[in-house]
Protein backbone atom coordinates (compact mmCIF):
# COMPACT_ATOMS: atom_id res chain seq x y z
CA UNK A 1 0.00 0.00 0.00
CA UNK A 2 1.78 3.48 -1.02
CA UNK A 3 2.31 5.72 1.79
CA UNK A 4 1.28 9.87 0.84
CA UNK A 5 4.83 10.83 -0.18
CA UNK A 6 4.35 7.87 -3.35
CA UNK A 7 1.04 8.21 -3.71
CA UNK A 8 0.28 8.63 -7.66
CA UNK A 9 -3.55 10.20 -6.94
CA UNK A 10 -2.01 12.69 -3.81
CA UNK A 11 0.45 13.95 -7.02
CA UNK A 12 -2.31 14.05 -9.36
CA UNK A 13 -4.27 16.29 -6.59
CA UNK A 14 -1.65 18.62 -6.14
CA UNK A 15 -1.00 18.91 -9.57
CA UNK A 16 2.55 17.72 -9.43
CA UNK A 17 1.79 14.77 -12.12
CA UNK A 18 -0.30 16.50 -15.21
CA UNK A 19 -3.92 15.08 -15.47
CA UNK A 20 -6.74 16.32 -17.70
CA UNK A 21 -8.96 17.89 -14.79
CA UNK A 22 -12.40 17.62 -14.73
CA UNK A 23 -12.93 19.64 -10.93
CA UNK A 24 -11.12 20.64 -8.02
CA UNK A 25 -12.13 22.47 -4.62
CA UNK A 26 -10.90 22.69 -1.68
CA UNK A 27 -11.72 19.09 -0.47
CA UNK A 28 -12.02 17.56 -3.93
CA UNK A 29 -10.39 16.82 -7.52
CA UNK A 30 -11.68 15.53 -10.42
CA UNK A 31 -9.94 13.94 -12.99
CA UNK A 32 -10.11 11.31 -16.72
CA UNK A 33 -9.09 8.00 -16.27
CA UNK A 34 -5.96 7.36 -18.44
CA UNK A 35 -7.33 4.58 -19.96
CA UNK A 36 -11.44 4.60 -19.88
CA UNK A 37 -14.15 1.87 -20.19
CA UNK A 38 -16.72 4.80 -21.42
CA UNK A 39 -17.16 7.32 -23.33
CA UNK A 40 -17.03 9.25 -19.67
CA UNK A 41 -14.73 7.98 -17.67
CA UNK A 42 -13.27 10.59 -14.81
CA UNK A 43 -12.50 10.04 -11.06
CA UNK A 44 -13.16 11.74 -8.30
CA UNK A 45 -11.06 11.45 -5.31
CA UNK A 46 -10.25 13.51 -1.91
CA UNK A 47 -7.21 15.22 -1.85
CA UNK A 48 -6.44 13.75 1.29
CA UNK A 49 -4.89 10.37 1.32
CA UNK A 50 -7.26 7.84 2.57
CA UNK A 51 -6.58 4.29 1.67
CA UNK A 52 -9.53 2.77 0.76
CA UNK A 53 -13.01 2.69 1.53
CA UNK A 54 -11.72 -0.21 4.29
CA UNK A 55 -10.28 2.73 5.87
CA UNK A 56 -13.81 5.17 6.00
CA UNK A 57 -14.97 5.84 9.04
CA UNK A 58 -17.51 8.35 10.92
CA UNK A 59 -15.02 11.27 10.32
CA UNK A 60 -15.40 11.02 6.47
CA UNK A 61 -19.05 10.65 5.96
CA UNK A 62 -19.56 14.46 5.21
CA UNK A 63 -16.32 13.96 2.64
CA UNK A 64 -17.82 11.10 1.24
CA UNK A 65 -21.40 12.65 1.24
CA UNK A 66 -19.49 15.32 -1.02
CA UNK A 67 -18.34 13.02 -3.24
CA UNK A 68 -21.14 11.08 -4.17
CA UNK A 69 -23.30 14.50 -4.56
CA UNK A 70 -20.40 15.92 -6.87
CA UNK A 71 -20.41 12.76 -9.52
CA UNK A 72 -24.19 13.88 -11.06
CA UNK A 73 -23.39 17.06 -11.47
CA UNK A 74 -19.89 16.38 -13.22
CA UNK A 75 -21.26 13.49 -15.39
CA UNK A 76 -23.68 15.77 -17.07
CA UNK A 77 -21.29 18.08 -17.80
CA UNK A 78 -18.69 15.84 -19.16
CA UNK A 79 -21.85 14.28 -21.73
CA UNK A 80 -23.62 11.82 -20.05
CA UNK A 81 -27.67 12.16 -20.95
CA UNK A 82 -29.67 13.12 -17.94
CA UNK A 83 -31.61 10.57 -16.34
CA UNK A 84 -34.11 8.37 -16.58
CA UNK A 85 -32.89 7.54 -20.00
CA UNK A 86 -28.86 8.59 -19.31
CA UNK A 87 -27.35 8.25 -16.29
CA UNK A 88 -24.02 6.67 -15.19
CA UNK A 89 -22.64 4.21 -12.94
CA UNK A 90 -20.18 4.80 -9.76
CA UNK A 91 -17.65 2.80 -8.74
CA UNK A 92 -15.73 2.35 -6.22
CA UNK A 93 -12.66 -0.44 -6.27
CA UNK A 94 -11.16 -1.71 -2.83
CA UNK A 95 -8.43 -3.96 -1.97
CA UNK A 96 -7.50 -6.46 -4.03
CA UNK A 97 -10.12 -9.11 -4.09
CA UNK A 98 -12.14 -5.51 -4.98
CA UNK A 99 -9.95 -4.60 -7.75
CA UNK A 100 -8.26 -1.86 -6.14
CA UNK A 101 -4.78 -0.75 -8.41
CA UNK A 102 -4.60 2.27 -6.92
CA UNK A 103 -4.50 2.74 -2.67
CA UNK A 104 -5.85 5.91 -2.57
CA UNK A 105 -9.63 6.14 -2.48
CA UNK A 106 -11.25 6.86 -5.90
CA UNK A 107 -14.71 7.06 -6.96
CA UNK A 108 -15.14 5.84 -10.77
CA UNK A 109 -17.69 7.98 -12.39
CA UNK A 110 -18.45 6.18 -16.20
CA UNK A 111 -21.46 6.76 -18.60
CA UNK A 112 -21.81 8.03 -22.28
CA UNK A 113 -23.22 5.82 -25.52
CA UNK A 114 -22.78 2.22 -25.26
CA UNK A 115 -21.18 -0.19 -26.27
CA UNK A 116 -18.50 0.36 -23.87
CA UNK A 117 -14.78 -1.20 -23.29
CA UNK A 118 -15.62 -2.47 -19.99
CA UNK A 119 -18.80 -2.63 -17.23
P1 LIG B 1 -8.68 1.00 -9.64
O1 LIG B 1 -8.47 -0.27 -10.38
O2 LIG B 1 -7.64 1.22 -8.58
O3 LIG B 1 -10.08 1.18 -9.14
O4 LIG B 1 -8.55 2.16 -10.72
C1 LIG B 1 -7.41 2.90 -10.91
C2 LIG B 1 -7.64 3.69 -12.17
O5 LIG B 1 -6.68 4.72 -12.24
C3 LIG B 1 -7.52 2.86 -13.46
O6 LIG B 1 -8.76 2.92 -14.16
C4 LIG B 1 -6.38 3.55 -14.21
O7 LIG B 1 -6.63 3.64 -15.60
C5 LIG B 1 -6.32 4.91 -13.57
N1 LIG B 1 -4.99 5.49 -13.54
C6 LIG B 1 -3.86 4.89 -13.10
N2 LIG B 1 -2.81 5.71 -13.20
C7 LIG B 1 -3.30 6.88 -13.71
C8 LIG B 1 -2.68 8.13 -14.05
O8 LIG B 1 -1.47 8.35 -13.90
N3 LIG B 1 -3.49 9.09 -14.57
C9 LIG B 1 -4.84 8.89 -14.75
N4 LIG B 1 -5.53 9.91 -15.27
N5 LIG B 1 -5.44 7.72 -14.44
C10 LIG B 1 -4.68 6.73 -13.93
ZN1 LIG C 1 -2.77 9.47 -1.95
Amino acid sequence: MSHPEHCIFCKIAAGAIPSRKVHEDDELFAFHDIHPWAPVHFMIIPKMHIPSMAQAGPEHAALLGRMLVLAPRLALEQGCAAYPEGGFRIVLNTGAAGGQEVHHLHMHVMGGPRPWLKG
